[in-house]
């Protein structure tokens, strides 16, 4: 994760610098291009303003019939007086820094600066183009630095004229500080190239009078006869350039980084104004929009890494999620498994443990049993003999009589045998409806033999109506006898035993009163725990009440078990009514 994420941070930095950085440059260069254009309009248009303003100028003061007349007339004092109060009006209301007088040989005789300490009075300008220009009927105009002034000047003449004479020249002079004053303010730099490339107008006052390109001999020359500048002061600056674009070229000065953007003027003077804006606040910009643009993608990298790492967390967290549900699915059908085989085991071993607590009703029974059947055997042996004897004497009568009585005795053996068979069979049988009255009787048949050889009398007391229950006939005969047993053991085999069906809420209550100790408080709970008894070695197993609590259970009733107020236990079975018409109906 962390690796993934240096690498794409690695990728960025790289795309930055190779992509972006570049682009972002340029972009903010070319945008200080299209800046210095608006710039060079402004300042082309107030230059134009300039010239288009002083070039009539030269003209309108020739008319003045002052200026002929001094020319005509050079010595006399009234009209050098004159003329130089009209040159020095002129001057001050145009806003020119001089309008001078000149005879044809070029020498000043009237100027507005004759009082003043640098008067051009007297002074001779014969060596300036723009005087030719004008004296040959021209307009002169001229940009140089003033050899008397010293300050730099544009320069236009005109001819004075007397008919078609040329008498002499005016010449007007405004200077360009007040330009340089206001560029000053701006946040390019102006130059402004004459046709020699010498920069004559500059925001920045060093590179005045520069070369931008080596001079030639012969252009050296031509200044020097002009005396256009101090050829002294014309240096070389050095600049170089690297196009940007069609109009604008990056120009390195004195080792600063400029945006250059160059107009040359198409009217005379061939001038070309160049706006140089630097470089360094276009840089700084674009160094701002990359730092940005970095930000933003590193915050993109982490904010896109944290989400996929929260994904991918969540995806983790699903997948443990799910596999915890999967272990616990397969524990718990494991589980139900096992409690399934347990519960199989369980029925299997409640089967087994029924057939053990029936087979130990019958182990108690069989002291009883052996003498309910001996005594009819020993009856059968002795009607037997008797018989044998009647035939002897021919007495067919007494001994058929005999004969009927084994006969009965044979029956009677044989119902308690069918009771015990019955007893003693694994059920087989169904939950259903099944009548109480046949369980009853048939339980107590069973008992029978046991009660006779004790001194119990079981007091039975019929309902009126056949109560019909949900249950088994051979395992509620069980649990009868088992009541029964109970109830025999618990008065010491002598006593009275009180047997009723009674109706109950939805159902049938079999209830079984004996008026023994009752049960102790040990067994008051636990008597339905199997294996528990509190009788001797031998005499019980402790599962008769276990079994038949689970069997009546099973029926969906409750086997309970009390004190009764006067003594003695009661025992009841609660079982839900069934109808009997489904009975009926089998
Ligand atoms: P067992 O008869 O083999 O002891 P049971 O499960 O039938 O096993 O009975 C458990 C115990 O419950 C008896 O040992 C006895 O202490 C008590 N008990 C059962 N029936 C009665 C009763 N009618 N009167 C008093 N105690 C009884």
């Amino acid at each position: 994760m962390k690796m993934l994420i240096s690498i794409q941070i690695g990728v960025l930095v790289v795309a930055i610098w190779l992509v972006v950085w570049p682009r972002l440059e340029r972009h903010f260069l070319l945008q200080a291009a299209e800046q210095n254009e608006v710039t060079l309009r402004l300042v082309g248009d107030s230059i134009r303003a300039a010239l288009d303003r002083y070039e009539p100028l030269p003209h309108l003061i020739a008319e003045r019939p002052e200026l002929s007349s001094l020319l005509q007339n050079p010595t006399r004092p009234d009209l050098i007086d004159a003329t130089n109060s009209i040159l020095l009006n002129t001057a001050l209301s145009v806003s020119a820094s001089d309008v001078y007088l000149m005879n044809t040989a070029g020498t000043t005789i009237a100027a507005s600066s004759y009082n003043k300490q640098r008067s051009f009075v007297g002074r001779n300008f014969n060596f300036r183009p723009y005087f030719q220009e004008a004296l040959q009927g021209d307009l002169g105009r001229y940009f140089a630095l003033g050899t008397t002034s010293g300050e730099r000047g544009y320069f236009f003449a005109a001819p004075v004229r007397e008919g078609a004479e040329i008498l002499g020249v005016v010449a007007v002079k405004f200077t360009v500080d007040a330009f340089e004053e206001a560029w000053r303010s701006a946040a390019s730099n102006i130059i402004v190239t004459d046709h020699n490339d010498i920069i004559f107008m500059a925001s920045n006052p060093e590179w005045l009078m520069r070369a931008t390109k080596p001079l030639s001999p012969a252009t050296l020359r031509s200044i020097e006869e002009n005396r256009q500048y101090p050829l002294e002061r014309v240096t070389n600056l050095d600049v170089d350039r690297t196009p940007l674009n069609a109009d604008a070229d990056i120009l390195t000065i004195e080792n600063t980084n400029f945006v250059g953007s160059s107009d040359k003027m198409v009217e005379t003077p061939q001038w070309t104004v160049t706006s140089l804006a630097p470089t360094e606040p276009a840089r700084f910009q674009a160094l701002l929009a990359l730092v940005v643009f970095s930000l933003l993608a590193l915050i993109s990298i982490l904010g896109i890494a944290f989400l996929r790492h929260r994904s991918a967390q969540q995806i983790r967290t699903q997948k443990l999620l799910e596999q915890r549900v999967n272990e616990r699915t397969a524990a718990l059908s494991h589980e139900i498994e096992e409690r399934r085989n347990t519960e199989e085991e369980l029925r299997r071993t409640q089967a087994t443990l029924i057939q053990a607590g029936k087979l130990s009703a019958l182990g108690q029974m069989s002291a009883a049993l052996s003498h309910e059947f001996n005594q009819p055997l020993a009856a059968v042996k002795a009607y037997a003999e008797n018989a044998r004897a009647f035939l002897d004497r021919n007495e067919v009568s007494e001994a058929s009589d005999n004969i009927g009585r084994i006969s009965k005795m044979a029956d009677r053996m044989a119902t308690i045998s069918k009771h015990l068979r019955n007893f003693a069979r694994r059920p087989q049988e169904a939950v259903g409806p099944v009548s109480l009255l046949p369980v009853i009787d048939d339980a107590m048949a069973v008992s029978e033999p046991r009660i006779k050889a004790s001194n119990v009398i079981l007091n039975y007391t019929r309902p009126d109506e056949e109560p019909y229950v949900i249950g088994g006939h051979v395992r509620l005969q069980q649990v009868i006898v088992n009541l029964i047993s109970n109830g025999i053991d618990a008065m010491g085999g002598e006593g009275l035993l009180e047997l009723n069906i009674v109706s109950i809420d939805n159902g049938w209550q079999i209830r079984m009163r004996d008026h023994g100790a009752g049960i102790s408080d040990d067994a008051i709970t636990q008597m339905f725990d199997p294996f528990f008894t509190t009788k001797q070695t031998g005499k019980g197993l402790g599962l008769g009440l276990s079994i038949s609590y689970n069997i009546v259970r099973d029926f969906g009733g409750t086997l309970w078990g009390k004190n009764h107020p006067d003594g003695g236990a009661v025992f009841g079975v609660d079982l839900v009514a069934a109808d009997h018409l489904s009975k009926a109906a089998e």
